[in-house]
């Protein structure tokens, strides 16, 4: 059983004081937010590329790295960063080969009716009171056009500083490399010319 695993590892883990290495404060060193996918072939290689260390960074995963809603969680957690964190940059990486840039919302929809879990009534019905099920599920058609997305919904935010940077990159999941798609230090010298 996994959670099994992973509590006998946990005890172990704690009792050998294998968490020295990891000591932080919960400011972020580097003064940086980042929004990321959840990709799990990110978890080790997105640190490692960016020369990221415990309490270096506020990481903020989510799949396919997109902010869904200017007032949900992911732009909770930023506005959060910002004010009460330090945190001086923001970063939105994106990846190429992302699960959400080939979302299918109709299949798992049909995942979801072939599980019994919801029948398809109740999709119509919540359909019928506005929720729309196949956008609300969808990823993106391209990462990048995805990123920019995102980092104009960043910097358009009314409670976001028009003086920060955010900057959009997008990583490749199998060497780490990145990709510039958007400099923000860049776009606030246009705005100050
Ligand atoms: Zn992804």
């Amino acid at each position: 059983m996994l959670l099994q695993e992973i509590l006998k590892h946990n005890e172990q883990f704690v009792e050998n004081k294998e968490y020295v290495p990891y000591e932080a404060t919960k400011m972020p060193q580097k003064r940086m937010v980042i929004v990321s996918c959840m990709d799990a072939r990110l978890i080790e290689l997105l640190p490692k590329a960016l020369d990221l260390h415990n309490g270096d960074a506020k990481i903020l995963k989510t799949a396919g790295g997109t902010i869904t809603h200017p007032f949900g969680s992911i732009m909770r957690s930023i506005v959060t960063a910002v004010y009460e964190l330090n945190a001086e940059e923001i970063y939105v990486i994106g990846h190429h080969g992302c699960g959400m840039s080939q979302s299918n919302p109709k299949g798992t929809l049909q995942k979801i009716l072939d599980r019994g879990v919801a029948s398809q009534e109740i999709l119509s019905a919540l359909e019928y009171a506005g929720i729309d099920l196949h956008k609300w599920l969808f990823g993106f058609d391209n990462v990048i056009d995805s990123i920019k997305g995102n980092i104009e919904l960043v910097r358009n935010h009314p409670l976001i500083p028009k003086d920060i940077p955010v900057h959009g990159l997008a990583i490749a999941p199998d060497t780490g490399k990145l990709d510039v798609i958007v400099d923000g230090y860049k776009e606030l010298s246009l705005n100050v010319n």
